[in-house]
């Protein structure tokens, strides 16, 4: 049985697959099964940091592999304590608590804000405001703070506890009237489209929370790690969050959640209040600790020029409608055909690319991808948008 077949066989049909089964791959070129190679400008939605099997860091994960693999969170190990460290230090954050995935790291910001508000106001501040077209995750907490109703369907109840806003004078008007716990956005939403807040938003988002004591809580699991040319997406607005959340590219394609917790709730969790059994796995942390410590100042300002390079390259292109991001997040909506079916054109060009809500193209490139292939895959998607 090929691949595709056995997958569609037996693999739960939660996916909408590429017609394409991938193989190996090298920096941003992947080849498939049966040789082809492709420029990736996806990397596996923003986890492969330095693209396919980066030297620097399969070494770091290889030399942890072959001396301690796991040892549960009974036991201290250095690779956790190691990064937990670096991360407070480059983000100005003061704990982390590790677990495996974006939505279980969303899951703990929240369980932060809840017993913060708690503890400090009253059993019943527990409400969460989340933005419209945000993602946060898909268990059933994170949907439920996920704003938008279609991935709700059928899957009802929700954890209660969840409000969603567009405007500040929409969430203004929401914490004077009921009783709020937090606030949790993406500085830029993804999957709800690539659309970046403004800096008036962030900033009173922000300053609301410092006036009415509210935990606010930045959902960096895309935007992190570099992506969007600062370490964190926050960075850009000149705040510090209660909570900051990440995932997808710390691990560099190892899976790791992270949820870090400001000076407000640095010491809010006490044994027993969270948990995770691979959370904090060394060898997921060795390769963490390694992808972190190479985002630095030049490192970051190239990410900052390459998009500079995306942006301008595709401002006056034909069938391009218009372009949002930042950083190696760029969303672009076309104007003569669908973002999916743009995706699929690409794909049979030997481009991938992903797609976002509001009909948008996504790219979220290896962060260390080349000028020459990231202008052979611009010239693709080009030719695509153009109707060629
Ligand atoms: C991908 C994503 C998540 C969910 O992460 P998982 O690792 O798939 O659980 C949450 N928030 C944002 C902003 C994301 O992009």
């Amino acid at each position: 049985m090929n691949t595709k077949l056995q997958d569609q066989t037996y693999v739960a049909n939660t996916y909408a697959r590429f017609d394409v089964a991938l193989k190996e791959g090298k920096g941003s070129v992947i080849k498939d099964e049966n040789g082809e190679e492709y420029i990736d400008m996806g990397s596996g939605i923003a986890v492969n940091l330095f693209g396919y099997c980066d030297e620097v860091w399969q070494k770091a994960v290889t030399e942890q592999l072959s001396s301690l693999q796991h040892s549960s969170n009974l036991y201290y190990t250095g690779p956790c304590a190691e990064l937990a460290q670096v991360l407070c230090e480059k983000s100005g954050m003061k704990k982390v608590f590790y677990c495996n995935s974006g939505a279980e790291a969303n899951e703990c910001a929240i369980k932060a804000a809840r017993k913060y508000a708690q503890e400090k106001k009253g059993s019943d501040y527990y409400t969460i405001i989340t933005l419209r077209n945000s993602f946060h995750g898909r268990t059933l907490t994170t949907l439920a703070a996920t704003g938008q109703d279609h991935f709700h369907e059928l899957f009802q109840p929700l954890t209660p506890g969840f409000v969603h806003a567009s405007t500040l004078e929409e969430i203004k008007e929401i914490v004077s009237s009921q009783k709020i716990a937090g606030i949790m956005i993406e500085c830029v939403q993804g999957e709800g489209g690539v659309n970046v807040q403004s800096q008036e938003f962030v900033k009173g988002i922000y300053d609301l929370c410092q006036k009415e004591d509210l935990i606010m809580i930045v959902d960096e699991v895309q935007t992190g790690n570099g992506r969007t040319g600062k370490l964190y997406s926050y960075m850009h607005y000149g705040i510090m969050p209660d909570v900051v959340t990440t995932a997808k590219g710390l691990g560099g394609g190892l899976p790791i959640g992270c949820t870090m917790l400001g000076e407000k709730v640095k010491d809010i969790f006490k044994p027993g209040d969270n948990g995770s059994t691979f959370g904090g796995n060394p060898v997921v942390c060795a390769g963490a600790l390694s992808n972190i410590n190479r985002l630095d100042d030049a490192f970051l300002a190239e990410v900052s020029r390459k998009s500079d390079l995306i942006f301008s390259t595709l401002k006056d292109a034909e069938g391009v409608k218009s372009i949002s991001g930042l950083g190696l997040m760029i969303g672009i909506e076309p104007e003569k055909i669908t973002a999916k079916e743009a995706a699929v054109k690409c794909l049979e060009k030997h481009v991938l690319v992903l797609t976002a809500g509001g009909n948008k193209v996504r790219l979220l490139p290896a962060l260390n991808i080349d000028d020459e292939l990231l202008l052979k895959a611009l010239d693709v998607l080009k030719e695509v948008l153009g109707g060629e």
